[in-house]
């Protein structure tokens, strides 16, 4: 179990490999943050807990001719903190699309070898862009000007007087920045233009300066932004007011204030049916955003929305928004389920988006806590897959002609953008986000796998609900072998910015740890419930990894130690052999059994190539009898008079219960496992016996914690053994099955012949009848 042992007690001497050997069961001790009455020892907040908070009230506008934002805050900070401070942190997200950001002069060559046009697109967009923020005012309540620093990403914003703990600071930030081009650069806002209408489709995220989070166990987190670490962000109240042309329909974070305003009135009886109603309808019909497309205003409209309890607040904006909404369940709760999407999206999106948020935030609340907020979106438009409180931003569509994909073609291909169950899950996780990371609110610039691992998971567990065999990309166990052995690696607890395979590492690993500490290791009841309370004890709150380790096993009894240690701190694999079985039987020192159990033993070792040769040969002592003595006669496994009396001795030494041990009839087979991987695994083991029988059975990980490198198990039983399987369900991860069973069975396994091909050679390239025609 995790104790409280303090780091400097304890200093870290593990060696690097220290995830096998006798240390692959030492506690986590040192590892873990030391707990305190802020956070403590079994993974809850405690009686001191405190996290800070920042209201907004924001005006945006967008400007559709430019492609590019203006805005002006008024952030309350309340510093509910015991400390006081003298300056405060926002970020500048934006600042990583300047030319001599960070994130672009520390970006590598990429590798010419496989270069696609898409990667092409997205170094000279990046090139061309003129990004990052300007920063136009900061201004205290009184419109006083406040001394700032802009460092890179961040902004440090100095105090006029220091903010005691239990206080509050109103400012004002106004800024303006480009929109990218989000069809060319992976980001996780900008805009896509539709050259057939010549309209534009927004995103808009991390695109206002946001206040830094200080929290208990680091203080400010100003860690720059290098384009993976997300952010992590203060739980506050929006109030945002967005301008925009009149006739765009725009989708954001909260519910909005001004339906009045800017909705027709046929919208609005719509969108007041939708609310009462399971039953899903367009608020904007895919004819009337056709229509939309088309028209052009120079009136303007400020849409109003309101979100409380949140950390954040994103938007879309367009003319080419199709509207549908229904009302979905989450357990007590209802909540309102929409979404926006151009008609290039259809039939896809009026079929599959909102039915896929009603069942995300069905499964996840039975496995979390109920949905919190409002509204839940799901937004069509450039950005791949991206999260905000209760919004998100899911990209795939079908090809222009209305057809799709069923799933990906291949792990790296763009199929999956064209594929109907790469929409379905996607929706799936960025919705699912709004538990992981939105309410509880992990550090996403420190660990990626906290928000994406866990929602991953339960992404697995909601497509898994969704239908029969769901092509699930991540989860199953076999699924992750190919990055287990893979190198480079680098361990799930390595911040998010440093992380190699980002895929891999911080989603599909931590997810599929997960999976199989709950099917295989702690079994669903006790994975559930602790799972759940961690969920519930960390809502609106601020968690780290060493929380939810501590949690897993403070609600469950089970010593997980190894596991994090193996799984989240290593880089190890599973990869278990049958390496060896020895049976035993029970000498029973009766010689007429005895003797000839030896003598079929015996018998049973086939005459070397020398003795069979000489068996016709005639030797000497055949020609010469008289060479012969006792030991050419007898036999050594004839019954002697001695071997009567050892026996009769032996049985009149015995006591009842001794003569009965000696008579259990019974096979004892001694099973060596090795363990190839380094990663230390439960046993799940299937044995076939002679008679037909077959037995499951799962030995804990906890066979390896003296020696994780090789372990013999014993197996008493009457009858005999004729074959032992382990992980017959793939439930491990085990790296290859082919050293899984005993006996060893082949692999079978297909494969083709390829005919060779030719290039025409230069003396026939002059000559187009010489290849429009197969050369022969
Ligand atoms: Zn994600």
């Amino acid at each position: 179990m995790l104790t409280l042992l303090t780091a400097a007690l304890f200093p870290p001497i593990v060696a690097a490999d220290g995830q096998s050997g006798p240390d692959a069961f030492a506690q986590l001790d040192y590892l873990l943050d030391t707990p305190t009455e802020t956070r403590l020892a079994s993974g809850a907040p405690g009686p001191q807990y405190w996290q800070q908070r920042a209201d907004y009230r924001i005006d945006v506008k967008i400007d559709d001719r430019a492609q590019r934002i203006i805005g002006s805050e008024t952030i309350t900070y309340h510093n509910q903190s015991p400390h006081t401070l003298r300056y405060l942190w926002l970020q500048l997200d934006q600042n990583r699309f300047r030319r001599d950001s960070d994130d672009m002069l520390t970006k590598t060559a990429p590798d010419f070898a496989h270069f696609p046009y898409k990667s092409m697109a997205n170094l000279l967009t990046r090139q061309a862009f003129d990004g990052g923020v300007t920063i136009k005012a900061v201004q205290d309540g009184s419109g006083k000007a406040l001394a700032y620093t802009v460092n890179k990403t961040m902004m440090r914003v100095e105090l006029p007087q220091p903010l005691a703990g239990g206080a509050q600071f109103a400012f004002s930030v106004d800024w303006e920045h480009n929109i990218i081009d989000a069809t060319a650069v992976g980001a996780r806002g900008g805009y896509e233009y539709f050259e057939q209408d010549e309209n534009y489709l927004y995103e808009i995220a991390q695109w206002y300066p946001r206040l830094a989070a200080y929290t208990d166990y680091q203080g400010w987190q100003n860690k720059q932004f290098l384009g993976n670490g997300e952010f992590t962000l203060e739980l506050g109240t929006f109030e945002v007011a967005i301008t925009v042309p009149a006739d765009h329909v725009v989708a954001a974070t909260g519910v909005l204030q001004n339906p009045d305003e800017v909705l027709s009135r046929k919208q609005r009886e719509r969108y007041q049916a939708a609310q009462a109603s399971s039953e899903q309808r367009f608020i904007v019909t895919p004819d009337e955003a056709k229509k939309n497309a088309s028209s052009r205003t120079s009136v303007e409209k400020t849409w109003r929305f309101k979100a409380e309890n949140v950390r954040d607040f994103a938007f879309a904006s367009s003319r080419k928004f199709i509207w549908d909404a229904r009302m979905a369940k989450s357990g007590a709760r209802e909540v309102l389920a929409m979404s926006f999407y151009p008609n290039e999206a259809e039939p896809l999106w009026s079929q599959y988006s909102t039915p896929a948020i009603a069942h995300t935030i069905d499964v996840y609340s039975r496995y979390t806590f109920e949905y919190p907020y409002p509204v839940a979106i799901s937004v069509n438009g450039p950005v791949g897959g991206m999260e905000y409180p209760m919004i998100s931003f899911n990209k795939p569509r079908p090809y222009s002609d209305g057809t799709y994909w069923d799933v990906r073609q291949k792990s790296e291909d763009k199929t999956w953008e064209r594929s109907k169950y790469g929409l379905i899950s996607v929706i799936i996780h960025e919705v699912g986000h709004n538990y992981f990371p939105m309410v509880v609110n992990s550090d996403e610039r420190q660990w990626t796998w906290m928000d994406e691992g866990l929602n991953t998971f339960l992404q697995f567990v909601t497509e898994q609900a969704w239908e029969e065999d769901y092509p699930s990309r991540r989860g199953e166990p076999a699924n992750i072998v190919e990055y287990m052995v893979s190198t480079p690696q680098v361990p799930i607890m390595t911040n998010s910015e440093s992380i190699h395979q980002f895929g891999n590492n911080a989603y599909a690993k931590p997810a599929t740890a997960l999976n199989i500490l709950r099917e295989s290791i702690m079994g669903r009841e006790l994975f559930d419930y602790a799972f759940r309370e961690f969920a519930t004890r960390w809502q609106f709150k601020r968690p780290t990894p060493a929380d939810f380790f501590r949690t897993m096993e403070d609600a469950s009894a089970v010593d997980l130690d190894w596991f994090w240690r193996g799984w989240f701190y290593g880089t190890q694999h599973v990869d278990v052999a049958i390496e060896n079985i020895a049976l035993y039987q029970l000498d029973t020192g009766n010689p007429e059994v005895e003797k000839p159990w030896q003598q079929a033993e015996d018998e049973k070792q086939e005459p070397t190539l020398s003795q069979q040769r000489n068996a016709d040969a005639q030797t000497l002592i055949q020609r010469y009898p008289q060479l012969r003595d006792f030991y050419n006669e007898s036999d050594e496994f004839s019954v002697t008079p001695w071997d009567y009396a050892q026996y009769e001795q032996l049985q009149q030494s015995l006591t009842d219960r001794e003569k009965a041990l000696l008579n259990a009839d019974k096979n004892f087979y001694a099973v060596t496992f090795k363990n190839i991987g380094g990663l230390v695994t439960p046993l799940p083991l299937r044995i076939t016996y002679g008679d037909g029988k077959v037995e499951e059975l799962q030995i804990p990980a906890e066979i390896w914690r003296r020696n994780a490198e090789q372990v013999t198990k014993l197996f008493v039983t009457e009858r005999e053994i004729t074959g032992i399987a382990f992980d017959p369900y793939r439930s491990t991860a085990d790296a290859n099955p082919a050293n899984n069973a005993w006996p060893r069975q082949p692999k079978a396994s297909r494969f083709k012949l390829f005919k060779e091909k030719e290039e025409p050679n230069p003396m026939r390239r002059n000559d187009k009848t010489q290849w429009e025609q197969p050369i022969l």
